[in-house]
């Protein structure tokens, strides 16, 4: 446990399910006070709330659609009136279908890139817009993917989605380095969540993306949790600009494994 998270407040995209509610899961070990953004699963975002206060921190469930500007400041406002204050942001909410390029439409691009991409800068803006005017050394925390790194054909939306995460937490961790504001992302492999539900299902699938992993294992949500507390803690204080990759090594060139090559 990290005894500065104690209290404190955050507000975590798209957790009514998988790694979002493995977060809020872990923030409520730290004894955080957590805000659950959800995009339609109510019932997924109460079971989140109920995880998080058995795990010993308080939360408090509210929809909105993070692609949308005015989502974000009212979960700002959320933090506020429920917790009196907002110290961590996590861009955790993401959503990737597969097109080959040639037949991805214009709209497919857009609902990915308006998650991935856009949501991120969105709830980026108000957290910074927050943090500065309450003059607070605030932290903010983009879900990324191996896949900012690895390309991934017929993801591509996806991929662009991530690789400009990479980027744009790069350079916002610059911009506000000075005002101790810290930025950093993760780039999780392959986590065992419902968005991989029906790959991880059919053995075949799971066998070929198990041998994408040094590790040689599917990864668990908690293991992305456990980076996000890392990255929200003083014990990371000197860490702003980063993408922390939580991926038993995928991103290490597998392929070369044993000298081959
Ligand atoms: P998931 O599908 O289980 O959860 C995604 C969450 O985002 C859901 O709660 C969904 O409702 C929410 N969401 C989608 N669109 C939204 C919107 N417009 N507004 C608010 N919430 C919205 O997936 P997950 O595996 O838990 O993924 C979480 C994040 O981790 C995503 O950004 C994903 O790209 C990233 N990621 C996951 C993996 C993996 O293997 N699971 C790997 C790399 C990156």
């Amino acid at each position: 446990m990290y005894e500065d998270l104690q209290n404190k407040v955050a507000v975590i995209t798209g957790g009514s399910k998988g790694i979002g509610t493995a977060i809020a899961e872990r923030f409520g070990k730290e004894h955080m006070k957590v805000v659950i953004n959800y995009h339609s699963d109510a019932a997924g975002a109460d079971a989140a709330v109920k995880t998080v206060e058995a795990a010993g921190g308080q939360a408090y469930a509210v929809q909105a659609d993070i692609s949308d500007e005015a989502s974000a400041k009212r979960l700002v406002d959320a933090a506020v009136e429920h917790f009196g204050d907002l110290d961590v942001w996590v861009n955790n909410a993401g959503m990737e279908n597969q097109h080959p390029t040639a037949e991805l439409s214009l709209a497919d691009w857009q609902r990915v890139i308006n998650v991935n991409l856009t949501g991120v800068f969105l709830g980026t803006k108000a957290a910074l817009d927050y943090f500065l005017s309450h003059d607070k050394q605030g932290n903010i925390i983009n879900m990324s993917s191996v896949h900012e790194q690895i390309p991934w054909p017929t993801f591509a939306h996806y991929a662009a989605s991530k690789g400009g995460v990479k980027l744009f937490t790069e350079t916002v961790a610059m911009e506000y380095a000075a005002k101790k504001i810290r930025v950093n992302a993760i780039g999780p492999g392959a986590i065992n969540t419902p968005i991989n539900a029906q790959k991880f299902a059919d053995p075949e699938q799971l066998k070929s993306t198990t041998a994408m992993v040094p590790m040689q294992r599917i990864g668990k949500p908690e293991e992305v949790g456990a980076a996000a507390a890392w990255l929200a803690s003083n014990e990371s204080s000197y860490v702003t600009g980063i993408t922390l990759f939580v991926d038993g090594g995928m991103t290490l060139y597998p392929a070369f494994q044993g000298g081959k090559g």
